[in-house]
């Protein structure tokens, strides 16, 4: 009897094993400790991809016509970035602050106004 029970337990626990990641990805993921990187910004990703555009170019992957199209493309995309509302940032971790914040939610730091 106890016997059976045991192995009922593990049956259980390799089900659950099997079961649980289907039922609840996110929670099976690793943890992303990661602070935020300031190049995820909207401004940061145009910047980002004006660089990109740009090596394209020099390597010969990109014609100068190509070129000149994204060239336009991200300079706006940056531009209207910059006039976004300004966000404020966590000067220790680069994590977006809330307009009041006093602390970043993020890794504990005092921030200043
Ligand atoms: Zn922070």
């Amino acid at each position: 009897m106890i016997e059976l029970l045991a192995a009922a337990s593990i049956g259980a626990a390799l089900l659950w094993l099997v079961v649980q990641p289907i039922l609840a990805p996110s929670a099976a993921a690793p943890v992303d400790l990661d602070p935020i990187d300031p190049e995820e910004t909207p401004r940061g990703q145009a910047l980002l991809a004006l660089k990109e555009i740009e090596f394209d170019r020099a390597t010969g992957k990109l014609s100068e016509h190509d070129y000149a199209a994204l060239k336009l493309k991200y300079s706006a995309a940056a531009i209207a970035a910059l006039d976004a509302p300004v966000k404020r940032f966590c000067s220790n971790c680069g994590a977006a602050l809330p307009d009041r914040a006093i602390f970043c939610a993020q890794c504990g730091e005092r921030v200043s106004r």
